[in-house]
């Protein structure tokens, strides 16, 4: 890993840090064109990419229910307690976010509110080329429901025979989804936003993908919406003199294995600490069964920042505004306070990231690339929109009359000063009449 000793009151700056963009213009140009494909040829056109790029010719795309059900029975029995255990976790904790909708009556009788509404519909991408992802549909799925959306349409690439891996039919089956589609890439996000004879179109698209899903999404936002674009993995680890240098290790491993370009921070104060840590890593990597790419990931990506203070150290953590930080330090609690940057923050010792990304409840879609500084983890918020409410009294144009029609006058706007005006002049007609 590389390495920074920051002196004493240095400031760790962006310079520091080499983020790998989401983006590839290849891959948006490619989207592009399949996008396109698909708005005109609709399924035909799925069919085609589905054989160009996953090599399997699909009839129908849309599974059977009994496919989700035989799914149930072929999936190992602790596999499928472990999805059990998770989604109650993960939907117990997703619960609490859920906003009513509130209304404010004030002094004047005018009553103004916001108004909570789920989304017709969402399409959630699962992630199906390289590796399986249950805890993905879970993670999507699960905040959706709780959110009151009652369309809930999965889609997913078929593995080499066609079909779908019974894990995933799974976790759909257990978070509610029931209309899946095998069909993934910037193809399955066409169909998601512009609909085919197959699949109706949904109001959101969220979860995780490759760059070719990535820049679809991108290029369909704003005809629907999108959660984010998210950017490869990141963790930062503080660790001070308390923590085992095998545990910090491994949880910098647990990152680096995700992906070539995931990116691991070890934020810490001495440089025969970090020694510890590199020396740990490499005594886990003989037994890793991914190997390679955590090497790769750490070897290209991975960066030790040796600081003399904590403030320093949270300083830098605030800067790398980490996807995921894990505080491996005494007191971790006492620090939340100064931490302003971070999509997940993991307390102490006994909090390895793992817990977060299965169980524990939060959502493990959370910002990358230093977004942490301005947006969230994927919440019910994200499941639902919200209309203002608005209702006058008599009084309370009377109330605001003189303001609207200054700042109306003000901005040119004739109409909007009249449409206030003439009620005014109705209500003050009506006073004197009576
Ligand atoms: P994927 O489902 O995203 O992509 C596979 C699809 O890409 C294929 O079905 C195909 O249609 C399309 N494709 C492949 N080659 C193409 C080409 N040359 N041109 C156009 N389309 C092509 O699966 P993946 O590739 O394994 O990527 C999954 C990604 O999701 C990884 O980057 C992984 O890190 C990420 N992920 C992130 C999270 C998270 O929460 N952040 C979770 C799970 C997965």
């Amino acid at each position: 890993m590389r390495r920074i000793d920051l002196q004493p009151l240095e400031p760790f700056t962006s310079d520091f840090i080499d983020r790998t963009g989401a983006f590839n213009p290849g891959a948006l140009e490619a989207a592009t064109a399949i996008i396109e494909q698909v708005r005109q040829e609709g399924d035909g056109a799925l069919r085609a990419l589905t054989q160009k790029f996953d090599g399997v010719a699909i009839e129908n795309f849309r599974v059977p229910p009994e496919a989700i059900d035989a799914a149930m029975a072929e999936v190992d029995p602790d596999t499928l307690e472990a999805l059990r255990h998770a989604a109650a976790q993960i939907r117990d904790f997703h619960e609490r976010q859920k906003q009513q909708s509130w209304f404010f009556a004030r002094e004047d009788g005018a009553i103004v509110g916001s108004k909570v509404t789920p989304l017709e519909s969402v399409g959630i991408y699962v992630p199906g080329g390289r590796a399986l992802y249950p805890s993905t549909v879970l993670m999507n799925a699960l905040p959706a429901q709780v959110a009151g959306v009652e369309r809930i349409v999965c889609v997913t690439p078929p593995t080499k025979d066609g079909t779908l891996d019974a894990a995933i039919l799974a976790a759909c089956k257990i978070a509610g989804v029931t209309e899946i589609y095998t069909v993934g890439g910037a193809q399955a996000v066409a169909a998601l936003a512009y609909g085919t004879e197959t699949i109706r179109p949904v109001a959101k698209i969220t979860g995780p993908g490759n760059a070719f899903v990535a820049a679809a999404k991108k290029l369909v936002s704003g005809d629907v919406g999108i959660d984010m674009i998210a950017g490869p993995s990141e963790v930062c680890v503080v660790a001070d003199e308390t923590a085992d240098p095998r545990l910090v290790a491994i949880d910098l491993m647990a990152q680096a294995e995700h992906d070539p370009l995931a990116a691991c921070y070890l934020v810490t104060f001495s440089d025969a600490y970090a020694d510890a840590v590199e020396a740990a890593i490499q005594v886990h990597l003989a037994d890793s069964t991914r190997a390679d790419i955590t090497r790769t990931s750490l070897d290209d990506h991975g960066l030790i920042v040796v600081c003399t203070s904590m403030d320093q150290a949270l300083e830098a953590v605030n800067v790398i505004a980490p996807e995921h930080l894990e505080m491996h330090v005494e007191g971790a609690m006492e620090y939340l306070g100064a931490i302003r940057n971070a999509g997940a923050i993991f307390l102490g010792a006994w909090t390895p990231e793992a817990v977060g990304d299965y169980v524990a409840g939060p959502n493990h879609t959370l910002p990358t690339g230093g977004t942490a500084r301005y947006s969230s983890p994927l919440s019910v918020d994200d499941f639902v929109k919200k209309s203002s409410i608005i209702q006058y009294s008599p009084a309370a144009l009377k109330n605001d009359a003189r303001a609207v029609v200054q700042i109306a006058t003000h901005e040119g706007l004739w109409a909007h000063a009249r449409s206030v005006a003439l009620r005014l002049k109705a209500l003050l007609d009506a006073e004197q009449a009576s």
